[in-house]
């Protein structure tokens, strides 16, 4: 159920999940301008819209099981990811690739998507790419490339003729957890790109998939990025404590670097784990921090 609403201008609306859509659930964006109407996200909370949701396009600003939950209650034929996203919403094998779990794991996990999420797959959707934009008359939405949590996460750009700007950020979440990069197509460097740039967008608005939900301002928005960008900082110095002795990269693994002790989801925490501390530890050992002999791993004195 959607919890509460708020509009943002004239032609912006989001639609709160529960806990300000903590997952499972997360915040739904609808755009609705004289041309038409566009839905960003739709989370779980939109399944039991009464009455269904019936929006031109739906868009997605990455292909993952939360942000597409709603999606086969929502009445639309024009179902938009980008381009690199888009093998994985068109079929579950492709968003099992996505994440880049052990192929062991996929009966399980297809279950928990299809099950929990009403992940379908759907071969119609299309791609989108940097630089589209789809204009609604009075106002236009804009893509905007956005990698990192995935290798197709996009943003989405409200513009209106009053100069009401609200940028609908998806998985750049903002929380305290930190950016996630633990996917198969997931990038630490395209993350850490896609932030400093972000940084300087000016809107009056910022909505979150996730916890924050809305962000009022630029000034705002600047240090919540900044206090999220630190995270990958944290994990980098956890990484270099565990290697104060040698370790396998397996060792590292379990010993983590992301979750917090206790907190680590079963079935795909592990893979999450794993493809972090890769992309940590290849940084350290590029920037000349850590050394290894082909199977340990150890930082230098
Ligand atoms: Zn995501």
């Amino acid at each position: 159920m959607v919890v509460a609403t708020r509009q943002l201008g004239r032609h912006v609306t989001v639609l709160f999940g529960h806990e300000q859509g903590k997952y499972p659930d997360g915040n739904t964006v609808v755009v609705q301008g004289r041309g038409g109407s566009v839905l960003i996200d739709p989370a779980l909370s939109v399944r039991n819209a009464q009455p269904p949701l019936a929006v031109d396009t739906v868009l997605l600003t990455h292909t993952h099981e939360d942000h597409a939950a709603g999606l086969s209650a929502v009445t639309t034929t024009d179902i938009r990811v980008h381009e690199d996203d888009l093998a994985a919403l068109r079929s579950v094998d492709g968003l099992m690739r996505l994440y880049g779990i052990a192929e062991s794991h996929w009966p399980q996990m297809t279950d928990l998507v299809t099950e929990r999420f009403h992940f379908e797959g759907w071969p119609s959707a299309t791609g989108l790419v940097d630089g589209d934009v789809i204009d609604l008359g009075d106002v236009r939405v804009h893509a905007i490339h956005a990698p990192g949590h995935t290798s197709g996460h996009t943003v989405y750009l409200a513009e209106d003729d009053d100069g009401v700007r609200v940028l609908v950020m998806g998985d750049i979440d903002l929380s305290t957890f930190g950016p996630y990069y633990g996917d198969a197509s997931s990038s630490l460097e395209a993350f850490e790109t896609t932030l400093a740039a972000l940084r300087d967008l000016r809107a009056d608005h910022y909505v979150t998939f996730h916890h924050k939900g809305v962000i009022d301002g630029s000034d705002v928005f600047r240090d919540a990025i900044d206090t999220y960008a630190a995270v990958f900082g944290r994990r980098r110095e956890s990484l270099l404590a565990l290697l104060d002795q040698p370790r396998t990269f397996d060792q590292l693994v379990e010993s983590g670097i992301v979750y917090r002790s206790g907190t680590r989801p079963p079935l795909f925490g592990d893979s999450v784990e794993r493809h972090s501390i890769r992309r940590h530890l290849d940084r350290v050992l590029a920037d000349g921090d850590v050394a290894t002999d082909g199977s340990h791993y150890w930082r230098h004195e």
